[in-house]
């Protein structure tokens, strides 16, 4: 057999079919890219706080009205279950801070269908659309997930007794 020949004739008879392929791939590619300047810096290193306590918790679920911010409707809609989570929107295992800029409200079903994945861009930018018609005045939408000095302060004051 003629490898060679089967293997030119294999090409040509893809080829037809090789620019929409290429076109898809593409596409899944853009839709997995992260939001430039948005996530953890690399020199940051793992957060030693794993979960959201205090003022930051009681900020994330707070803001958000302790509802839901995951999306439905292809990331148009709000979902409308009550918020059970204080959850990092850059995952913690991904070097993601446990700040408030880095924090959203979740309910249980969308906190437990949410991978361990770095968030593309279109999930950050759809979230804080969203974000703009629930959060209080002068409250920022942004999601950065870096850490500042008035992060770290939110976190490690005790709430009010
Ligand atoms: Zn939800």
């Amino acid at each position: 057999m003629d490898w060679g020949a089967l293997l030119a004739s294999t090409l040509t008879g893809l080829a037809p079919v090789l620019p929409p392929f290429a076109a898809i791939a593409a596409f899944l590619l853009v839709l997995r890219c992260p939001l430039p300047g948005r996530g953890p810096h690399r020199s940051q290193g793992q957060d030693p706080w794993r979960g959201f306590k205090y003022e930051s918790r009681r900020i994330v679920m707070e803001r958000a009205g302790h509802r839901c911010e995951g999306a439905v409707f292809l990331a148009w809609g709000r979902c409308n279950e009550p918020a059970v989570e204080a959850d990092h929107i850059y995952p913690w295992s991904r070097g993601g801070p446990t700040i408030v800029s880095n924090g959203q409200a979740l309910c249980r079903g969308h906190n437990r269908n949410k991978g361990a994945m770095n968030p593309p861009w279109w999930y950050v930018l759809t979230l804080e659309r969203r974000r703009r018609s629930y959060f209080p005045e002068g409250a920022d939408v942004r999601v950065t997930a870096s850490m500042t000095a008035h992060e770290v302060r939110a976190r490690t004051k005790a709430p009010p007794v």
